[in-house]
């Protein structure tokens, strides 16, 4: 059966998209090898890019991500269902990082009105029992927050509700290439005929890459997450050196760190689940907390810190929207926009050329 829409992989890029492109009218089938809800994880925080790392492409577009986030939730119905505003903590761990907060500071202010620099004694009044290492910090107090699951589940049952298809278990082998266009996607002994394919694939893009493409060099990250029971959770998530303490859903504390993966295994190693639970660090009365769960994931990042966003010069009807590392569910609604807009011929507003995912073939 011809779709008008494929969309590879149902994590939420994926769902946001395929919901996105439902609500539009269109006929649209996603698939995904993985059960559902394998992939709805993650922190949940709507927000900017707050480590001064980020490249400035990325952060303008982080930017556009969180301000859409209000209208999206109306869109796609979901206002009354997701939790709202946690806020969040950056906190500056050495003198080095605080000089990088303190540059990303003016930016902040000026787009996220109630982002604020706290600093000194301050910073016990926003979070009290913070590292003695912590001398100040940005205090975003209304970042919004969403259980990863809950929006999955939500955005699932909204895809059935508006005609959506899903095939999960599902592997997509290949594109289903000929001449210079994307008919479809090849699954296990049939082809899916589609009049446009979405790779929505997180980390694994590069493996349904068209034939002849230069592979761009993915930089995926490990993000292993230690869940403890016994203490309180913090009033807001708190942002380290690529280490976090959050609030978990459970009502229990998560510490959380991202490392280099350089290999596509997601599980955590000793040196990972080290520095995860160094996180500690940043809140220390967490540290007496009981350890109730630990869990690794691939984060899909690319080695130029910039997702790929857009279609494939030379190549009709395919559209790329992966690599968003760290940002992922921020950019979800606005991965999803850009889509809709490529598919329906519809002017992006930013130049998506450094998004491009055939830049690594300049
Ligand atoms: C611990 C942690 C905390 C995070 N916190 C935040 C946060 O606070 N804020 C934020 O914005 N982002 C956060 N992120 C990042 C965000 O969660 C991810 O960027 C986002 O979930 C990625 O979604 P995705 O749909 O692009 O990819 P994925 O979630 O990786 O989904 C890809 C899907 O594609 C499927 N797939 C892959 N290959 C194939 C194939 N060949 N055939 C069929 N299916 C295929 C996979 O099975 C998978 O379901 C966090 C991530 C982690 C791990």
């Amino acid at each position: 059966m011809l779709t008008d829409v494929v969309v590879v992989g149902g994590g939420l890029v994926g769902l946001m998209t395929a919901e996105r492109l439902a609500r539009e009218g269109l006929d649209v089938t996603l698939v995904d090898r993985s059960e559902p809800g394998a992939a709805w994880s993650g922190i949940g925080l709507v927000a900017p890019a707050l480590d001064g790392a980020a490249a400035p492409p990325l952060v303008d577009v982080v930017d556009d991500a969180v301000h859409r986030w209000p209208d999206w939730l109306v869109d796609a119905d979901l206002a009354d269902q997701l939790p709202r505003a946690a806020g969040v903590l950056a906190v500056a761990e050495s003198p080095f990082h605080r000089q990088e907060l303190e540059r990303v500071r003016p930016r902040l202010e000026r787009r996220y009105p109630t982002a604020r620099w706290v600093a000194g004694g301050e910073l016990a009044h926003v979070v009290p029992g913070l590292g003695r290492h912590i001398e100040a910090g940005i205090w975003h107090r209304d970042a919004l927050r969403v259980v990863p699951h809950r929006l999955g589940t939500l955005l699932f049952a909204s895809l059935l509700r508006r005609g959506g298809r899903v095939r999960w278990g599902t592997p997509v082998l290949a594109l289903d290439v000929r001449g210079e266009r994307v008919h479809g996607v090849r699954l296990p002994g049939e082809i899916l005929p589609g009049g446009a394919v979405v790779l929505a694939t997180g980390a694994e893009a590069a493996g349904l890459w068209p034939d002849g493409a230069a592979p761009l060099p993915l930089a995926t990250q490990r993000w292993t997450e230690v869940v403890l029971e016994g203490v309180p959770p913090p009033s807001v998530a708190i942002v380290g050196r690529g280490r976090l303490v959050v609030p978990h859903d459970s009502g229990r504390v998560a510490l959380v760190s991202a490392t280099e993966a350089g290999d596509y295994r997601a599980a955590a190693s000793a040196a990972t689940l080290r520095r995860t639970l160094d996180a500690a660090d940043l809140l220390p009365e967490v540290a007496d907390g009981r350890v109730a769960a630990v869990t690794a994931r691939l984060g899909p990042a690319m080695a130029d810190g910039l997702p790929l966003m857009g279609g494939w010069a030379g190549l009709d009807g395919l559209v790329v929207a992966v690599g968003a590392g760290w940002h992922g569910l921020t950019l979800g609604p606005l991965m999803a926009d850009v889509v809709y807009a490529l598919l329906f011929d519809v002017a992006v507003p930013f130049n998506l050329g450094p998004f491009r995912p055939d830049r690594g073939e300049a």
